[in-house]
């Protein structure tokens, strides 16, 4: 079959000395959709392939965001000299500004990548930290021991690219997010006539491929057979306000719902700051063309018609604070919904957002708009391969190895799983995951030491939180807490409690069965720390101890509910224990 036959081409081709060893790291986006970042660890030099960010999920209760794990690259920061951003999107470069606090890295990307990464570096003051390297469409370029090769790729933002890192192991193949769009917006294809003549001349000896859609059967639609959908949408809506959501990453989507708003006679306004900033940028960079004629700013529309305006929003995946879910709460200072809006959400939501898009539809009903999404009209269409399409890829690819990227584990499986179908044999295909690494050596892919790979929570001006901090929120947030609090006064030798103990909670129980329950909990504790001190417990940390475990007991038998435990001793003597347990 074609691989053996590849393989077979490569070891003639082996000379006799060894090669040096290439390893790859998996940093993230192996088991998630989110957070990817992997590097290539090559000749004592790290180079990185995207640093992305991940929504929280639901059980993640007040985080912003979710980072890679970059232990073992501060641990390794001295040879860690750079970073390919595929494209664009938060999933790939969201996470580089935290990274550059502390490594400084040579930036390389597509200039709409590298302008929208500037952006979003620029916003958290990391700019210092960071080099530009910009690069065309099928360049090769060389930094460090990396020899790197980009072709492009169609995905939902433009200008992606697939990444070929030409090493002493042979060729490894990034693809990016990508999917197969015969007729692209902007007619750059995913460039699989470069990509098959690389195979076919050097052979793809490690292929890393996005499995986003690996589930989904046959083939992805083309992103301007949407443009024709909305168009149509637009005419069927003569006489009505029209606001349409989309990613403001998504140039194209906003380039289709501006064609369509100015053929149907109407003025464009964009709402929500990173929408106005990409729009700005992508326009300066010739990549979006709206007619300054047609195009103005959200505080200039008061005399525009409904008929004859189109507002393009933010707030898609039903962001809290985004422009959108502040339009269906009524609190969007420059836009009030009325009977005569027709809202179009033009995406679909990312998994874990369900619920968010779902309360914003709502409020946006309830406000007495039209809502109109990809559930029932074709106003959407996926960013990413499925099925055929990663068929056609691994067909011109033809790896010698194959590990699924960029996906949940199911998805990964299931691209594993088509990868075989098609006939590569099952030992040469790895399903790997966040933290783990493989080595490419002459004698073929093995596994590597593993890394450290938690998730690094955000929120607010904290940017590692520890996890401890979700695991006690969920407690918080399903059973409440309940404290004691016990006075000592301690005279020489003679210890006793000042007053009664004082039960205190939260989100446990209430009312007049609530003063019952905590009543019996003070005579629990009472007596708990009475027999304490009788047996000559005199520290906090012992006393804490005791009250938790005999409180605890109580909680759990009367009420069937796990609260947080919260014991407070005041007065007691610190034990011998503090030292140990303050780090
Ligand atoms: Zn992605
Ligand atoms: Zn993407």
């Amino acid at each position: 079959m074609a691989q053996q036959t590849k393989s077979k081409k490569q070891s003639s081709k082996k000379p006799a000395k060894k090669n040096s060893d290439v390893r790859v790291v998996f940093l993230g986006g192996l088991g998630e959709i989110g957070r990817n970042c992997a590097a290539i660890d090559l000749e004592g030099k790290i180079m990185l392939i995207d640093v992305g960010l991940m929504f929280p999920e639901d059980d993640m209760a007040g985080i912003d965001l979710v980072l890679p794990d970059f232990t073992w690259l501060k641990e390794n920061a001295d040879r860690v000299i750079g970073m390919v951003a595929t494209h664009g999107h938060e999933d790939h470069i969201g996470a580089l500004s935290f990274l550059l606090e502390h490594i400084p890295l040579q930036i390389i990307g597509s200039p709409l990548t590298i302008g929208l990464a500037r952006n979003r570096i620029e916003e958290r003051g990391m700019l210092k930290q960071a080099t530009f390297i910009e690069v065309s469409d099928n360049d090769r370029i060389q930094v460090g021991p990396f020899d790197m090769e980009f072709f492009p790729v169609t995905h939902s933002v433009p200008h992606g690219f697939a990444t070929a890192f030409h090493t002493p192991q042979g060729v490894i193949l990034h693809s990016g997010d990508f999917k197969l769009d015969m007729t692209p917006v902007d007619g750059r294809l995913t460039d699989l006539a470069g990509i098959g003549h690389m195979a076919k001349d050097d052979g793809v000896r490690l292929f890393l491929c996005d499995s986003t859609n690996a589930t989904n059967q046959g083939f992805s639609e083309s992103e301007t057979s949407i443009g024709q959908s909305i168009h149509d949408l637009f005419r069927s809506k003569e006489g009505q306000r029209i606001i349409v959501a989309c990613f403001a990453s998504h140039i194209h989507r906003v380039q289709q719902v501006a064609d369509a708003a100015i053929a149907n006679g109407r003025i464009v306004a964009t709402l929500g700051r990173s929408m106005n900033k990409n729009v700005h940028l992508a326009r300066q960079m010739g990549l979006l063309k709206i007619p300054d004629t047609h195009l103005r700013k959200i505080e200039d529309i008061e005399d525009i018609d409904d008929a004859n305006l189109c507002i393009i929003s933010t707030g898609s995946q039903g962001e809290p604070m985004s422009a959108l879910a502040r339009m269906a709460t009524g609190d969007n200072r420059w836009l009030t919904l009325h009977e005569n809006d027709c809202v179009i959400l033009s995406s679909h939501p990312i998994p874990g957002n369900e619920s968010s898009v779902t309360r914003v539809i709502d409020g946006l009903l309830r406000k007495g708009a039209e809502v109109i999404d990809s559930s029932t009209h074709r106003v959407h269409a996926t960013g990413h391969a499925k099925a055929e399409e990663l068929k056609v890829m691994h067909s011109i690819v033809q790896p010698e190895w194959f590990i699924p990227v960029h996906g949940e584990y199911r998805h990964m499986t299931e691209h594993a799983h088509l990868a075989t179908q098609m006939g590569m044999s099952a030992d040469r295909v790895l399903i790997c995951q966040d933290g783990q690494s493989v080595v490419l050596s002459d004698d073929g892919l093995r596994r590597g030491d593993d890394v450290p790979a938690e998730y690094i929570f955000v929120q607010g001006k904290l940017d590692d939180m520890d996890p401890t901090v979700i695991t006690e929120r969920r407690v918080l947030g399903t059973d409440g807490f309940v404290s004691a609090i016990i006075s000592l006064s301690i005279v020489g030798p003679n210890v006793e409690m000042l007053g009664e103990p004082e039960i205190a909670s939260r989100g446990w129980v209430h009312g007049d069965e609530g003063d019952q329950i905590r009543k019996e909990a003070m005579h629990i504790v009472r007596t708990a720390v009475e027999n304490a001190l009788k047996d000559g417990k005199r520290t906090r940390q012992e006393l804490e101890r005791i009250v938790r475990r005999a409180l605890g007991r109580f909680v759990n038998q009367r009420t069937r509910l796990r609260p947080m435990i919260v014991p407070v001793i005041l007065g007691a003597h610190e034990g011998a224990e503090k030292s140990k347990k303050k780090r």
